[in-house]
């Protein structure tokens, strides 16, 4: 335990207050209740680590139920794809000091030359320990593991790496206990029809699916060059149906919708923005060309395509949680979805993530009765994004469309996620609260529907 961590801890225990109070200074603690209240996880994906795999051209978490792995240890927290992803864009070329050493990759590496990878990745670690991304992996390995990122070192990593490996080992009784110690409950997940219809291990299947609650990702049913994909080519096997025009759409659609809720399914999920814009035109039928693979025939199929997908959602009333924003600028803009919006009154529209679209984004959901934003993932790109979205959310839209995610790929980076969700949220009410424009009450009743209760309502759960 270092200096700052043990005044942390200090304070915390004089201010009676969990282990997880990030920023609290002596004498300072604002809103302590907030550190205490269930962080509904409602947009994740835990278990995308290397060890745990790939499946069906996705991570195998996603697309098989139960899946977990007797491998996972620390390298796979600092090489989750989020991480090492930004390591990447950073400078820290892991392939390249892979291959020189005669690895596949810097997991093979990391199995064989661990001192090695950890002091090569340090550098790395320490440029960008005030990012978002560095600062949840810290904060959630300090609470749920007992050591601090901050001191890691080629000597001192096999400890805590090992302690990774034995909890991993129960992967679900992990995720568990460590939401208990982190105040957390869900996750949801958008997941793989298979992650629905199959059960390769019954056992632990049943355990993920005890507490976890599935969201199915509609992308893969966007396109005919789709069909050469593995998730598109199990739906049409398991279906025994090939769509090719209207009326064979939509009975695809319609029955992958009904297996999907037949099997626990609470709503759908797309990521569209990352490669188009968020503007899905409603279309008839006849203007339709349900081979096109480019151009504009592929839009306007896309835009009928998506249409269908809320038409069903619509006649369930269920959530349709659609990432905004974060990549393929400016093209990710929020404000076409304005169209679906009215369009079907009865889907819950979630806008996730959001950066740099806040004002966009508040605008709709202060606009329209079923449009919501969670903020999963600002915390990991970025706590000044973060801030600066609760900055703009709080204060406009009403307390009950607010939701505060974390969009992780471990229970780890979600735990730090939501103590960034908590302190930002004191930090933000409280300077509400001295500037005379709310009430402590206020504050915390905003709290407890944004980290907790607004998921519960919107997902039905
Ligand atoms: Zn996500």
């Amino acid at each position: 335990m270092n200096r700052r961590q043990a005044l942390t801890g200090a304070v915390a225990a004089a201010a009676g207050i969990g282990a997880s109070a990030v920023g609290a200074e002596e004498g300072n603690v604002r809103l302590p209740e907030i550190d205490e209240m269930t962080n509904v996880c409602a947009h994740e994906h835990w278990g995308s680590l290397p060890s745990i795999g790939f499946a069906g051209e996705g991570f195998r978490a996603d697309n098989v139920a139960g899946a977990g792995s007797d491998d996972v240890t620390l390298f796979d927290l600092l090489f989750c794809p989020y991480l090492h992803g930004f390591l990447a864009q950073g400078g820290f070329d892991t392939h390249g000091l892979a291959s020189a050493g005669g690895y596949s990759d810097i997991m093979a590496m990391a199995r064989q030359e661990p001192e090695k990878v950890i002091a090569a990745a340090l550098p790395h670690l320490r440029s960008q320990r005030t990012t978002g991304a560095v600062t949840c992996l810290t904060l959630g390995v300090r609470l749920l593991h007992e050591f601090d990122l901050d001191d890691l070192s080629p000597s001192n990593f096999r400890a805590v790496s090992d302690r990774i490996n034995m909890r991993y080992r129960n992967i679900f009784g992990w995720y568990r206990q460590a939401m208990e110690t982190a105040h957390m409950a869900g996750p949801y997940r958008a997941v793989g029809l298979s992650f629905l219809l199959e059960r390769e291990n019954p056992q632990a299947a049943e355990r993920e699916l005890s507490f976890t609650k599935p969201l199915l990702r509609v992308d893969d049913y966007l396109s005919p060059a789709h069909k050469a994909n593995q998730r598109f080519r199990y739906t049409m096997d398991k279906l025994g149906m090939e769509p090719t025009d209207a009326a064979t759409w939509r009975a695809f659609i319609g029955e992958i919708m009904d297996r999907a809720a037949g099997a626990g399914c609470i709503g759908i999920k797309q990521l569209q923005a990352y490669s188009r814009d968020l503007d899905f035109q409603p279309v008839g039928d006849d203007a339709v060309d349900f081979s096109a693979d480019e151009g504009e025939g592929l839009r306007t199929l896309q835009n009928w395509i998506v249409n269908v997908f809320c038409e069903e959602a619509n006649a369930r009333g269920w959530p349709f949680q659609i990432h905004v924003g974060t990549h393929n600028l400016p093209q990710s803009s929020p404000l076409p979805l304005a169209t679906l919006m009215v369009l079907y009154p009865s889907v819950k529209f979630v806008m996730i993530h959001t950066w740099p679209y806040l004002d966009e984004t508040a605008f709709l959901v202060q606009q329209h009765h079923n449009a919501y934003v969670d903020t999963c993932w600002l915390p990991i790109l970025s706590h000044s994004h973060m801030e600066a979205a609760l900055r703009t959310y709080i204060g406009y839209v009403p307390g009950h469309k607010l939701m505060l995610s974390q969009d992780a790929t471990s229970v780890e980076l979600a735990a730090g996620s939501s103590q960034v969700n908590r302190a930002l949220l004191r930090k933000v009410l409280a300077e509400k609260i001295d500037d005379g424009l709310i009430e402590e009450r206020h504050a915390l009743d905003l709290a407890q529907w944004a980290l907790g209760d607004n998921a519960r309502a919107v997902h039905g759960t």
